[in-house]
């Protein structure tokens, strides 16, 4: 085994954990926000051509994956600015893959 493979083992042992505490602590703060954990999202409902759910306890929204069925991104009562900074992010990559 090189040097080089066992540097990458050692870096995806640690970005599961880290990623971990990052959505940890963004739901430690809705929490603390809102008093919910957001814990019963609603089905994915269309706008344009994203998706989002709907917290059922206090109707904070998140975007929605629908190809990897799952929720990303930050948590915010108003889905236009979701979107619109969802937006921001991918013309962002576009530019630097360009
Ligand atoms: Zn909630």
């Amino acid at each position: 085994m090189t040097t080089e493979h066992s540097k990458k083992k050692r870096w995806s042992r640690w970005a599961w954990p880290l990623g971990l505490l990052a959505a940890g602590a963004g739901s430690a703060a809705a929490f603390l926000l809102r008093g919910c954990w957001h814990t019963k999202m609603g089905w994915p409902v269309r706008e344009g051509d994203h998706s989002y759910r709907v917290c059922l306890g206090c109707g904070i929204k998140r975007l929605f994956d629908e190809k990897r069925f799952r929720g990303y991104g930050p948590y915010a009562y108003d889905v236009k600015e979701l979107i619109a900074r969802e937006r921001a992010i991918r013309m962002r990559h576009r530019r630097k893959t360009a």
